[in-house]
């Protein structure tokens, strides 16, 4: 039921919930600023959807249509431990379905740009032969853009000279960070070519759409706008995140609870959509959120030692299993455990929660920002280590736990952090800051705003493609 009158806009994204719903969510934005288009998604996955994909999808307004791809089967992707490498080789695959897709979307509707998500690239090259806009949507930092903007620079010179883990690296108008802390592409050589690779193919298209707005990283946005010069534009048009929730059997139980709690008594704790620890760092985070004494809700998944585990696979035991013995009975008072999901834009927009111990996904970021939760920041892969920096470094709105020589957070640690983010002295500065951003997120997408100016803009720039293209037929 795709209206055919109507110009359309394609839109692919690639696997996983965080490469679905962002690009989405920005797509319901560029339609509130041109009503009379539709948007059609073309949607690759890795086995079947996510139950949390496919809850997202129903909720979508009628100007948006889906089409499903045949699915790619996890046994048909590299053996490989690289979340990054394995979508966008899922992606590969399903290219052909894509252009299939698009030439026939093309030859029945006025299409007239299409928008890819950053691991689906490769579908760039069917944009320039069927004569259309084209542009990447990154769902993440302009500090991860600026990475792929300097990544030859910087390959020159990491491999002019030998920079140890601990020495810091700074990119254009960014907060230095750590060369352990570039994202875990960078540790391994089949991601690291991927990466340069990818890099190359990021700044092809008429414009790249990034999730981010120009007062939380105003240095890297005009260091790249510098760069770039013009082509392709780099577009700030966040934050966006997503509105509305999705029902999940766990809701209504948190929501509860959260309303017989003290205001911003609450830390959250979540690692994301799949986001897993291995068995003895669970442990040490049980006993570090017993040992604060502080209030938590917390997400807990089935141990891993592969800490992306759980982003295209959902684990299907019982994670409540895993937790130390007896801790569920010691804590019923102090916390509340929930299994692998919760609704945490509705979490995070409690008014009893004041805190978030966050493994600094993208969106996760972004919405503490708009609903002003200061983070304890445990970056787990990706490029979380880049967005903890900026968090804590840049901005100063996050603590970040020692790790020790083995690579993990001991609960005396933790349960200090947490003391110092939810009632420590710092926690004041950290909350009037964090209260600033919060101002300037809403800010750019108001209607005079940064981040909605650079949107109109680039919705003239489709409009007046679309009269080209109209006389053109
Ligand atoms: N999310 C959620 N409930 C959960 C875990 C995650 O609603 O229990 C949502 C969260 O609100 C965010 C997204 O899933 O929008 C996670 O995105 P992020 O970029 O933080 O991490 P990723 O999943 O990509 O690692």
């Amino acid at each position: 039921d795709i209206p055919m009158e109507k110009p359309h806009i394609a839109v692919v994204p690639s696997p996983g919930f965080t490469h679905l719903v962002p690009i989405l969510e920005f797509s319901k934005r560029l339609l509130h600023l041109h009503p009379d288009f539709h948007v059609t998604c073309i949607i690759p996955s890795v086995g079947s959807p996510p139950p949390s994909s496919k809850s997202y999808l129903q909720t979508l307004p009628s100007t948006i249509s889906s089409i499903f791809l045949p699915p790619v089967s996890l046994q048909a992707l590299p053996d490989t431990t690289l979340l990054a490498v394995q979508i966008e080789d899922s992606v590969t695959l399903s290219l052909p379905y894509i252009r299939q897709e698009l030439n026939s979307l093309c030859s029945t509707t006025r299409v007239v740009a299409l928008v890819v998500d950053v691991f689906a690239h490769g579908a760039l090259d069917f944009a320039k032969e069927l004569n259309l806009l084209s542009y990447i949507y990154l769902p993440q930092s302009a500090m991860l853009l600026s990475l792929y903007s300097y990544s030859s620079k910087l390959d020159e010179i990491l491999s002019s000279e030998s920079r140890g883990p601990e020495e810091s690296i700074t990119l254009p108008g960014c907060v230095p960070i750590l060369k352990r802390d570039l994202p875990l592409p960078f540790h391994s050589s089949i991601g690291y070519k991927q990466f340069l690779q990818r890099a190359k193919r990021v700044f092809v298209p008429d414009g790249i759409f990034v999730n981010s707005f120009l007062e939380l990283e105003s240095g890297a946005v005009r260091a790249l706008q510098e760069q770039v010069k013009g082509k392709p534009l780099v577009c700030p048009v966040g934050p966006i995140t997503q509105v509305g929730s999705i029902g999940h059997e766990n809701g209504a139980e948190c929501l509860a609870w959260l309303d017989k709690q003290e205001p911003k008594s609450v830390l959250y704790v979540s690692f994301g959509s799949g986001g897993t620890l291995p068995q003895d760092q669970l442990n040490e985070l049980a006993f570090g959120l017993e040992l604060s004494g502080q209030k938590f809700l917390w997400v807990v998944r089935a141990p891993n030692t592969l800490a992306s585990a759980a982003y295209l696979r959902a684990a299907v035991e019982d994670p409540l299993q895993f937790l130390p013995h007896g801790f569920l009975e010691r804590t019923k008072e102090q916390g509340l455990v929930l299994p692998s999901w919760a609704p945490q834009i509705q979490v995070l927009g409690h008014s009893s929660t004041g805190g978030f111990l966050s493994h600094c996904g993208w969106n996760s970021v972004l919405e503490s920002l708009v609903h002003d939760v200061p983070v304890i920041a445990w970056p787990l892969f990706a490029e979380q280590s880049l967005n903890a920096a900026l968090l804590v470094d840049g901005l100063s709105v996050a603590l970040r736990p020692k790790i020790n020589q083995n690579g993990l957070a001991e609960r005396e640690e933790i349960a200090k952090v947490i003391r110092g983010l939810m009632e420590g002295k710092e926690s004041i500065q950290i909350r009037k800051r964090m209260e600033h951003l919060k101002n300037a997120a809403a800010n750019a997408i108001k209607e005079d705003g940064s981040s909605t100016k650079t949107l109109s803009e680039v919705a003239a720039i489709l409009r007046g493609s679309l009269v080209y293209h109209d006389m053109k037929s």
